[in-house]
């Protein structure tokens, strides 16, 4: 392969002898379906919907010498669905670095491998990353058949604004390091999108709208599963209808940008308790935005239950749980 053709991680047929720019060689517009592709494919796989795989994933996973995956019973799964019988090789965190090197070897030698995992696209909240690092550095062909994320279905269902948006990936188990990443983002001039295990959602979703403030939000939950659901609402709603009990299945958290002009969290006291709330109980950050503002604390207060979305609980001195 020459040069360009490597550095853009042009695809080439196996067996072709042909130069980029013959009339051999597959126009951009017209990538043929049926194809065997030199070197490392990245190749998106269903996030729920064993039907949402593109013609050319099937076609590349058939054709390919070994496909890596993570779980080769769960990628067995699906293959064995769509009639794929080719060998199976685990990449995974435990044992990436060990496999790395003999996955170059093959490459090198011209074989063709597609990457997959669990679900969705690889790379995104998955393993693949140091591998197309590798790959690249050794100027190996690479290239990428894109299909299903659920970030970005939750985004398009959500109804937030879709043109500028910021993939959050995971947040922090623990509470104290959560509100600190939160905190991070809450300048992000975007619509925030975060993976979430189901059974942390209440506290992720309370330190949500204590850190971010009331955005709109939504949550997309068991998408292009049978029991698809998209809940829309602002943080403070959707706090408070969790923290009945965590959903079940695999959600996605989808939260809009930071609202301006007249809007609550813009308000120097809004702003002042959403900041000490990061690092305080209610009660305290309450009591020091009353100090530090010199308004009157049963103001602050009202305003600190409404924007953690405790508004009609009873006690004064909630705390934030972990
Ligand atoms: N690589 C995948 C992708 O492209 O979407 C993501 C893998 S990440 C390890 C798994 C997380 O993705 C889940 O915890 C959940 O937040 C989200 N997710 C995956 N499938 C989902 C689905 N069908 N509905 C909602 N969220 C999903």
């Amino acid at each position: 392969m020459n040069d360009e053709a490597r550095s853009t991680g042009k695809p080439r047929r196996a067996g072709s002898k042909s130069h980029p720019g013959t009339s051999a060689e597959p126009s951009d517009s017209q990538a043929p379906e049926q194809s065997r592709i030199h070197g490392l494919v990245v190749v998106a796989t269903p996030i729920g919907n064993a039907g949402d795989i593109s013609l050319r994933a099937l076609s590349v996973l058939k054709s390919a010498d070994a496909i890596l995956c993570e779980d080769t019973r769960v990628s067995m799964k699906l293959l064995m669905r769509h009639g794929i019988r080719q060998p199976l090789i685990a990449y995974h965190e435990h044992n990436a670095e060990r496999m790395r090197p003999k996955i170059l070897g093959r490459l090198r030698r011209g074989e063709s491998l597609a990457l997959i995992s669990d679900a969705g696209t690889p790379l995104v909240s998955d393993p693949g990353y140091k591998l197309v690092q590798a790959v690249i550095a050794d100027g190996l062909p690479i290239t990428a058949l894109p299909g299903p994320s659920a970030a970005l279905a939750a985004l398009v269902l959500s109804g937030l604004p879709p043109d500028r948006f910021f993939f959050a990936g995971s947040l922090p188990v623990r509470g104290a390091q959560r509100r600190h990443e939160l905190a991070e983002l809450t300048a992000i001039p975007g619509t925030l999108i975060f993976y979430e295990a189901a059974n942390r959602l209440p506290a992720t979703l309370a330190d949500m709208l204590s850190v971010l403030g009331p955005r709109p939000a939504a949550i997309a939950r068991e998408l292009t599963k049978l029991f698809e659901e998209v809940r829309r609402g602002d943080l403070a709603s959707l706090a408070a209808h969790y923290s009945a009990g965590p959903p079940r299945g695999e959600v996605v958290v989808v939260v809009g940008p930071p609202l301006v002009g007249n809007a609550p969290e813009a308000d120097a006291l809004d702003r002042a308790l959403t900041k000490a709330l990061v690092s305080l109980t209610l009660r305290d950050a309450v009591d020091q935005v009353a100090a530090t503002t010199g308004l009157a604390r049963r103001a602050v207060y009202v305003r600190a239950l409404a924007l953690t979305g405790k508004t009609g609980e009873a006690g004064g001195g909630a705390d934030k749980a972990g």
